[in-house]
């Protein structure tokens, strides 16, 4: 199957940041893979913005070198006329250079838009020049990276400044989980199927599991990860996105401020998470591989790599189904799955022996993007009813052939919605400052008990206390599978 494109308007993108590790790795490799896809029109531009006082030419270069290194499947014959597209400006968002020659070079009626790529700490003085020196206009757009804020206090304070300069439907918070195909398609199982519906509720649903789980540690930034924490880091947001599209309302209509208002409701609805339903962890060293405290470079260091915790929805839709997060760094696998794990049928015709297993819905984000059934069937062959499970796979990959599999990457998707001015994959202001109001006392209730995380070993599913959240309630994670 070929991936249908619709070409976008034309556009002239600022990428502040450009020089940088998300641009080079993610945003100009995305970017060429859209020019390939024949989505960006010809005339569109890509303004790379730094302090580093580059030309054209070198931006071009540089650029030309992350595309080899981190696109390296992409077809190279297009590369010169991508790259002919880009442009560069010094820049320092601190102070005055390079303001005026940005406003000189933006062109007016295109879509212009202005991706923050750089540190948090920067948002604020960005959106002040960009409205100061005129460059940014009401149809602007500006797309903001992670993370939003480190608390309510904080997140409230860069929506405030925000928005003394841009609107909120001008604002495009990041979350790349969101740009993920199987993310969106839990939406098109979900609202475009008369199938699952009627079950997805307390009556039909034991529980859901989330899982997030990286093989990497904090090696290389555990300075910046040590301040933040797997809460922080993912639950607030990852995996919060995930839960609520999950666990919302049908929208009256997939509109961008429709599903967002229903993702809101489901975090204005979570309940206070009792710190016997916690279990924090730090990964150990193990041989010659740091643990979490070396590589964090703080042997006192009480923040976790690793969260599990359950998680009650106060509705009618999920009164005593309770949603179970996990995510973790140094772990088994890098796997992200949603479990919708269904409850048995009432009654069995079956012997006991004949191993029932409930129906589970796995919703797979990565390694593999795709989704799997399981349900029971006769085993083959005489010999009495046996029962087994099976599953009823559907792997991207399997279904929709090399080009399927081939689909845009998160953030490739992300920044074409950016242009055609659709934020339904975006976060707003008041969900993100909902989900901090519900992380707040969690992470608020660690700092003052002073606890330390739970240990566990690198390649592990997490600590044995974790296993325990389930296991106390008479339910298991679904393995991680190396
Ligand atoms: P990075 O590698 O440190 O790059 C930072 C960029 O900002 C560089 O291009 C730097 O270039 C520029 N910069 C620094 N100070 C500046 C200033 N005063 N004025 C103008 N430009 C300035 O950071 P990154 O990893 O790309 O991350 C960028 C943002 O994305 C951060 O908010 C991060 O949290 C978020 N993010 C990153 C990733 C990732 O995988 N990297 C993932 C999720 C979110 P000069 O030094 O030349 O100015």
């Amino acid at each position: 199957m070929v991936v249908r494109t619709i070409p976008v308007d034309d556009f002239d993108l600022v990428i502040f940041g450009a020089t940088g590790d998300l641009a080079r790795r993610k945003i100009l490799p995305g970017l060429y893979r859209r020019f390939l896809a024949g989505q960006m029109p010809p005339s569109a531009r890509i303004i790379g913005a730094a302090r580093s006082d580059n030309s054209d030419e070198e931006f071009r270069k540089e650029t030309r070198a992350a595309i080899e290194e981190f696109a390296p499947k992409a077809d190279k014959s297009e590369l010169n006329a991508f790259l002919s597209q880009l442009h560069y400006v010094p820049i320092d968002a601190k102070g005055p250079g390079g303001w005026d020659s940005l406003k000189t070079l933006m062109r007016d009626s295109v879509v212009r838009a202005f991706y923050f790529s750089v540190a948090p700490s920067l948002f604020g003085d960005l959106a002040q020049r960009l409205s100061e020196y005129g460059i940014a206009d009401k149809n602007s757009r500006i797309v903001v990276e992670k993370p939003f804020g480190r608390d309510l206090a904080s997140a409230r304070a860069l929506n405030a400044t925000l928005a003394e300069h841009f609107a909120e439907g001008q604002i495009y918070r990041i979350d790349h989980y969101l740009g993920k195909e199987t993310v969106q398609n839990l939406m098109a199982v979900r609202f475009a199927n008369i199938l699952f519906e009627p079950l997805w509720n307390a009556q039909y649903v034991d529980h859901v599991q989330i899982t997030v789980s990286e093989t990497v540690g904090v090696g290389g930034r555990g300075g910046y990860y040590d301040q933040s924490g797997a809460m922080r880091d993912m639950v607030q947001n990852h995996l919060m996105q995930l839960l609520c599209l999950t666990a919302m309302e049908p929208p009256y209509h997939f509109d961008p401020d429709a599903v967002r208002d229903e993702k809101l409701k489901v975090i204005r609805a979570l309940e206070p998470v009792s710190p016997s339903e916690i279990v924090r962890g730090q990964y150990q060293a193990d041989g010659e591989e740091p643990g979490y405290l070396e590589d964090a470079e703080n042997p006192d260091s009480r923040t976790e790599s690793f969260v599990a915790l359950k998680v009650r929805i106060s509705n009618w839709r999920w009164q005593n189904t309770p949603f179970y997060l996990r995510t973790g760094k140094k772990m088994r696998s890098r796997t992200s799955e949603i479990v919708v794990s269904f409850k048995e049928p009432p009654h069995s015709i079956f012997d006991e022996s004949s191993q029932r297993r409930p129906n589970q819905l796995v919703i797979k984000l990565q390694p593999d993007e795709g989704m799997v059934m399981t349900v029971m069937i006769k085993e083959p062959g005489p010999g009495g009813m046996r029962l087994m499970q099976v599953p009823l796979d559907m792997s991207f990959a399997d279904t929709f052939g090399p080009d399927g599999a081939d689909m845009p990457d998160a953030y490739e998707r992300l920044v074409m919605d950016v242009i055609r001015g659709n934020q339904t994959l975006f976060m707003r202001g008041d969900e993100v400052e909902a989900a901090w109001a519900w992380a707040d006392p969690i992470i608020e209730a660690w700092d003052s008990a002073k606890t330390l995380p739970e240990p566990y070993d690198a390649g592990s599913s997490g600590p044995e206390e974790a296993l325990g959240l389930m296991h106390r309630d008479n339910r298991r994670w679904r393995e991680i599978r190396a």
